[in-house]
């Protein structure tokens, strides 16, 4: 897959809107997967397809964190969003405290964390709130 990069355990893809989370689908019984595994945990299967993870999901739950890590600024908030392909995400959402509602829309965007692109970053925030970063 063009633009394909390896984060971590995950991974991320570079499409017309920028760059994307990639899952996987299970080849054998077609669940969806995030992060990527190795087997499936639905069927055990071993072989899987790339599914780049849809731009828009829709809040499960959240919490803000009031006391983080040494250099990281407080509150922030922290979700599980869900995508309509079964999967559910955990991330940061970059958004105002107060202004964040179980059951609201969120999109998923993914940045490199460098001007090498060795590293990427990904966080939800309100649709179409600031502009999309080009994916430099
Ligand atoms: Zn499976």
């Amino acid at each position: 897959m063009n633009g394909f990069r390896r984060l971590g355990t995950a991974s991320v893809v570079r499409g017309g809107k920028g760059w994307s989370l990639l899952g996987a689908k299970c080849s054998a019984c077609e669940a969806p997967i995030y992060p990527v595994l190795t087997v499936c945990p639905h069927c055990g299967g071993r072989d899987f397809v790339a599914l780049p993870l849809p731009a828009i999901g829709t809040l499960y739950c959240h919490s803000v964190v009031h006391m983080g890590p040494r250099g990281v600024d407080t509150p922030y908030i922290v979700g599980y969003v869900d995508f309509s392909d079964g999967l559910r995400v955990f991330g940061r959402i970059e958004m105002e405290v107060g202004a964040v509602q179980t059951g609201q829309p969120l999109e998923l965007r993914v940045k490199p964390a460098n001007k090498r692109a060795s590293q990427f970053i990904y966080f939800f925030t309100a649709p179409g709130e600031g502009s999309r970063q080009a994916g430099s």
